[in-house]
């Protein structure tokens, strides 16, 4: 029965990301998700459902399409064993509850945003705007937060992150700190609470060893641009799951409890 529920749960989630897949793709491209259905962007072939399941197909397909060989990219799969991987993990987590819509529906919004940035440097308003509704909406339901607690997210989440912008653009003479970068916080605190500006703390200290790295290997000098938005989401991830557990080693490491 446990594993049955996983594997619906892991089936789901993996359907789930192949839609973000189709998100992932079009959006940044300004095309409708829902029409026309799936097709190759090479031969324009359109793709029947028995060559569109999730990780399977790109297995069976040896990760080309079945007409013109256009190779699929590795992402395509990724993200729908992501997605089915985090769907798990959070009902393992939460259990089914509202727990579980509320986190759940953050991941889906949290994963697109991340391989968009990543591909395109961009952070889609299209994305963020109805995720700071949804989160505002989620919060009169849940049992973590209150309205009043979403709503200080979204002003302390958009608000620390223009601040940064506003600080940056002084000190470095050029943006430093894009709107989606801004309306991301505002999303995130939507979500979470307050609790978003710990996240976005924890953000700048998971990107600054990557940019470290970065520039160790001469791949970005100063005033080269990153993508922030994977490290605010992978941030908001740990302070949800692991936040009360990494409180708690705190407390203790700096003697505040036994
Ligand atoms: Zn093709």
């Amino acid at each position: 029965m446990f594993f049955a529920q996983i594997g619906l749960i892991f089936l789901v989630g993996t359907m789930l990301g192949s839609f973000l897949n189709v998100c992932i793709y079009r959006l940044p491209r300004r095309e409708s998700v829902v029409w026309p259905g799936s097709h190759c962007p090479r031969c324009k072939e359109p793709i029947p459902f028995w060559h569109n399941i999730p990780i399977l197909s790109f297995l069976v397909l040896g990760g080309k399409c079945a007409r013109c060989k256009e190779h699929i990219p590795l992402t395509y799969p990724l993200v729908e064993f992501l997605t089915g991987f985090l769907m798990v993990f959070t009902w393992h987590h939460f259990g089914f509850s509202l727990a579980f819509l509320h986190y759940s529906t953050l991941l889906l919004f949290l994963l697109p945003i991340s391989f968009i940035d990543i591909d395109t440097k961009l952070i889609l308003n299209v994305l963020t705007m109805p995720g700071l509704l949804v989160g505002l909406a989620l919060s009169l339901f849940s049992n973590d937060i209150s309205l009043q607690q979403s709503i200080v997210g979204v002003l302390v989440g958009g608000g620390f992150l223009w601040a940064v912008g506003i600080v940056g653009e002084w000190l470095f003479k050029q943006e430093s700190m894009g709107g989606g970068d801004v309306k991301l916080g505002a999303m995130i605190g939507a979500f979470i609470g307050p609790k978003v500006l710990i996240a976005l703390f924890m953000a700048f200290f998971l990107a600054l060893p990557v940019i470290a790295i970065g520039m160790g290997i001469k791949q970005l000098r100063f005033g080269s641009k990153i993508p922030f938005g994977p490290f605010i989401c992978l941030s908001a991830f740990i302070v949800v799951f692991f936040g009360q557990f990494l409180l708690d080693k705190y407390l203790i490491l700096i003697g505040l409890r036994g």
